[in-house]
């Protein structure tokens, strides 16, 4: 017999115990994430610039690429506003209020984490002892196959380099593999 328990999805089991990802977070949109949405909402006013709440988040030796393309001089990058309840300002009732297309891109590729261009693993501030023994963390939240997460990673580096401008954006490409 199927218990509700299993009927349930992963995300919405999450969203009763914890604070989720789509709330008190701060989600980076590239240039071509704001495109999208403006185009799917009509809206203009849902991106801000802003330092991140962490202040560890803005050290990014690790990914040079990312610390240089994202940040500006003062250390704000561009993210979603929040409600005032510090949701995200497309999360509404039933989830998230944007078509998948329109999604931003790390919202897309999260369970997943990635630097330089690449998927380097799963986070593990998912909830993964709501899991069954055999259940898998991606299909448990719906991601599609790897080669599609691993796509967007390099869709998002590409739409983050685009800031740098020309020479450097095909240098840094290059030095990533992901054209
Ligand atoms: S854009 Fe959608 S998926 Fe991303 S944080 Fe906001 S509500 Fe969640």
């Amino acid at each position: 017999m199927t218990t509700r328990v299993e009927l349930v999805s992963l995300c919405a089991r999450c969203s009763t115990r914890q604070t989720t990802c789509c709330q008190k977070t701060e989600i980076y949109l590239t240039p071509g994430d704001v495109r999208r949405i403006a185009g799917a909402t009509g809206l203009t006013d849902f991106c801000e610039f802003s330092p991140p709440v962490n202040p560890a988040y803005g050290d990014q030796a690790d990914d040079p690429a990312w610390a240089r393309a994202v940040f500006r001089p003062d250390g704000s990058r561009r993210i979603l506003r929040h409600q005032g309840n510090g949701d995200c300002c497309f999360l509404g009732a039933t989830g998230c209020s944007l078509p998948a297309a329109a999604k931003p891109l790390i919202c897309r590729i999260y369970p997943y984490e990635y630097a330089n261009g690449r998927l380097t693993g799963l986070a593990t501030t998912c909830p993964v002892d709501l899991l069954g023994p055999d259940d898998a963390l991606p299909a448990a939240v719906g991601m599609p196959p790897l080669s599609e997460c691993a796509a967007w990673v390099a869709q998002l580096y590409r739409e983050i380099l685009v800031t740098l401008g020309s020479g450097l954006y095909f240098i840094v490409l290059v030095s990533l593999s992901i054209r």
